[in-house]
């Protein structure tokens, strides 16, 4: 039993660091230590508090899921803090230095080919262009070719896995390509969050700074992330006001446009309009087996233009989908040495599909399709009447949105013209009645059923 949870924690780390970032593990997962096993209690244990309500606001969840994962069962963790047993580890650490979070990049200034953090394979020649990309790929290149000289601050948005990284990379390969002694850094918005803590924490706020305004270049990945927190958002208006009056280039890219980051100070948002806001939209059928095509290319897989074509055409909300759909099937032929029909790639990706078929499924269908079923308007779903003939059909048109979307709250909240809290309510509320309820539990079916038919329809 002793070593046994050894091995499991050694188990659980190698999942999360398949999942995590490395500076993220190193950061908060690496230091944290398991100390006992016992029935389905798991023990781990910190140096300290910070780290304690860090993880436990952060990242116990995501651990908990990976150590059921590992051990096949439910397991109640607890997080202690237990200086003692990380004393051994660091016997020349003064005592209020225990935190063992540092500034890797601040400390090695040198080493510029740390600093800058790209992936060598996020370039332009290995991203492909289509109707909705050209725009934002022809300012990233004038932002490459000519940094802060055209579009500053360029900011980039679009959805999930629609190549914002790739091509935010992309202009910094290109430059660290043409002169390899710029001063460019490359950093998602977590990490520069998690650096700004460390920085508090250690009292290094001014090498902080330092670090990030003496740069040519500033990319930050995910600039969403920064909604909510004011004093991060504080120290970032300034450092984007000393760079770009420095005429450096800054390069953001966030989910959403800069009006629509809520949680974000006016000023700050009125700066990222500044310069020029692009999007990146959902390639065209075309665009996608192009991708597909490269992709196969660079990884040297060999699975025919018939099979790309039909993921293609099947694969259709995200680039990183597609690219998983892609890397899957040549798995499998590769292991199998099987060739591999339209039949079988449905078996292998019926997760997949199912997922791109429900993405097809949107808030509008399912507001129009309850409205017809209740036999109201669609706009009586978002209008203000609270009557209950039209409150409860407009409380399980919630409810739907949010099991049948992969929508969030907020964007819920906006598709119903209320707030988020009302949209989380309402779904509470119909998931608890309908466990009791047989026949709102039938209406819910029937009505589920009614919005994949429409919505397949609607696909034709
Ligand atoms: P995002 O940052 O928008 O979530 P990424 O940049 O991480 O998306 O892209 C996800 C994957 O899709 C990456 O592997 C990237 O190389 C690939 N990709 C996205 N768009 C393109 C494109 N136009 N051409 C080639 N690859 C792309
Ligand atoms: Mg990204």
């Amino acid at each position: 039993m002793e070593k046994d949870h050894l091995k499991i924690w050694e188990e659980v780390c190698k999942q999360l660091k398949g999942i995590l970032s490395r500076d993220i593990f190193d950061r908060w997962i690496a230091v944290i230590q398991c100390v006992d096993l016992t029935g389905n209690k798991m023990c781990l244990a910190v140096a300290n508090d910070f780290y304690k309500d860090w993880l436990e606001e952060n990242y116990l969840p995501m651990i908990a899921k990976t150590v059921m994962v590992v051990t096949g069962k439910e397991m109640e963790l607890s997080l202690e803090v237990d200086s003692d047993c990380f004393k051994a580890d660091h016997v020349d650490v003064e005592p209020e230095q225990t935190a063992p979070i540092s500034l890797p990049n601040l400390t090695r200034p040198g080493n510029r080919k740390q600093d800058h953090n790209l992936n060598p394979n996020y370039t332009f020649d290995s991203y492909v262009v289509g109707p909705a990309n050209q725009f934002a790929h022809a300012a990233a290149l004038a932002a490459a070719n000519s940094p802060s000289r055209t579009y500053n601050p360029l900011f980039i948005y679009g959805g999930v896995g629609l190549g914002k990284t790739h091509l935010m990379q992309a202009i910094g390969n290109h430059i660290i390509k043409k002169k390899p002694k710029s001063r460019i850094c490359y950093i998602t918005c977590e990490t520069f969050t998690n650096e700004y803590i460390d920085a508090l924490q250690n009292n290094s706020v001014m090498a902080f700074r330092k670090k990030y305004r003496k740069i040519d270049m500033l990319m930050i990945d995910d600039i969403q992330f920064l909604d909510g927190k004011q004093r991060l958002q504080e120290e970032f208006f300034h450092t984007f006001n000393s760079l770009f009056e420095g005429h450096r280039q800054i390069i953001l890219t966030s989910d959403r446009t800069p009006s629509e980051l809520a949680g974000l100070a006016p000023r700050l948002i009125s700066r990222f309009e500044w310069g020029l806001v692009t999007e990146l939209g959902k390639p065209d059928v075309e665009t996608r087996t192009a991708i597909l095509r490269k992709k196969a290319e660079l990884l040297n897989l060999n699975i025919g233009n018939e099979l790309i074509d039909y993921l293609a055409q099947r694969v259709s909300s995200n680039v990183r989908s597609l690219e998983g759909a892609l890397i899957r099937v040549a798995t499998f032929m590769s292991l199998t040495n099987q060739k591999i029909d339209t039949q079988k790639v449905e078996e292998l990706l019926h997760d997949l599909l199912d997922k791109e078929s429900r993405s097809a499924i949107n808030v509008d269908l399912i507001q129009r399709t309850v409205a017809e079923y209740f036999d109201l308007r669609p706009s009586d779903l978002t209008g203000k009447k609270r009557t209950r003939d039209i409150a409860w059909p407009r409380q399980i048109a919630m409810h739907l949105s949010r099991t049948m979307t992969a929508q969030s709250f907020p964007v819920l909240g906006e598709a119903f013209s209320r707030n988020h809290a009302t949209i989380l309510y309402a779904d509470n509320l119909v998931s608890t009645k309908a466990l009791e309820d047989n026949s709102l539990q039938q209406t819910l079916s029937i009505l589920k059923d009614q919005i994949s038919k429409n919505c397949s329809k609607a696909l034709q």
